[in-house]
């Protein structure tokens, strides 16, 4: 099970740091589970020098070029280089404020992989996509644009956000979450063969008080978590919660 914290654009790197040390004395409890950090692209190498050995830290973004005149952006060699061996492609803020297309993002996706970085695709449908019954339609589509990455055997990890839920604090039903993981479970063997399924993870407002229902699901490989990744103290009862189920 894999539990990874989207920091986004918050706190400082002195706030970073005491979540850090504040996780840091519980990773003993959590062997079972893969921790996975995403700070700002700033802080990656000093969280990366402070955090426990066995959490992973990762990146938010990466750009699609390898190197090069792209003022202001990071690629996945930087982020590697910064000790990151994650990074998230495709969060629905990038999609919608940045524009990202599919054929950005899987230009991203084969730069990650080539800098050796475990990638977390985000899937999902807006809250419109939902209302008119077109959830299926819309994940199969953003699961179809990286199938070239798909059909090369490079597995990512598959956060399935419903973008009515990211930071809204509404949560995808109990039988919602199950069928939407189920279906991408299909959809992604499908494409990829049955051998090497990803980790799906679930992300939209889990919080302490609704973490264990969701991280029981059987199709719930995990979880990406925004707000509630910025308290050390919530984000461990999450983490103790993804323990419990992963023995
Ligand atoms: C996210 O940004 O990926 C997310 C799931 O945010 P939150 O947990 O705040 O809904």
């Amino acid at each position: 099970m894999i539990i990874a914290a989207n920091w986004k654009m918050n706190l400082g790197q002195a706030e970073g740091a005491i979540l850090i040390q504040g996780l840091n004395m519980h990773a003993d409890r959590w062997s079972d589970i893969s921790i996975v950090i995403c700070p700002p692209a700033p802080y990656l190498l000093a969280m990366r020098d402070i955090a426990h050995s066995e959490f992973h830290i990762g990146g938010q973004t990466c750009h699609g070029k390898l190197f090069g005149a792209h003022t202001g952006h990071v690629s996945a060699a930087m982020l590697a280089d910064c000790g990151a061996d994650y990074v998230i492609i495709g969060h629905s803020e990038r999609r919608q404020s940045d524009g990202e297309s599919g054929s950005v993002l899987l230009e991203q996706a084969k730069c990650a992989i080539d800098a050796g970085l475990r990638i977390i695709y985000c899937v999902g449908e807006t809250l419109e996509d939902r209302q008119a019954g077109r959830e299926s339609e819309v994940v199969s589509g953003q699961l179809a644009d990286i199938q070239d990455l798909l059909n090369s055997g490079d597995v990512p990890v598959i956060a399935y956000e419903p973008v009515w839920a990211i930071g809204t604090g509404q949560v995808a039903s109990v039988p919602d979450i199950e069928a939407m993981h189920n279906f991408i479970k299909s959809e992604t063997s499908r494409i990829m063969g049955a051998s090497d399924m990803p980790q799906i993870l679930y992300g939209g407002s889990v919080k302490p008080d609704n973490a264990e229902a969701i991280l029981s699901i059987r199709s719930v490989d995990g979880a990406l978590i925004g707000g509630a990744s910025l308290d050390a103290d919530g984000f461990a009862t999450i983490c103790d919660y993804a323990q419990k189920v992963s023995r």
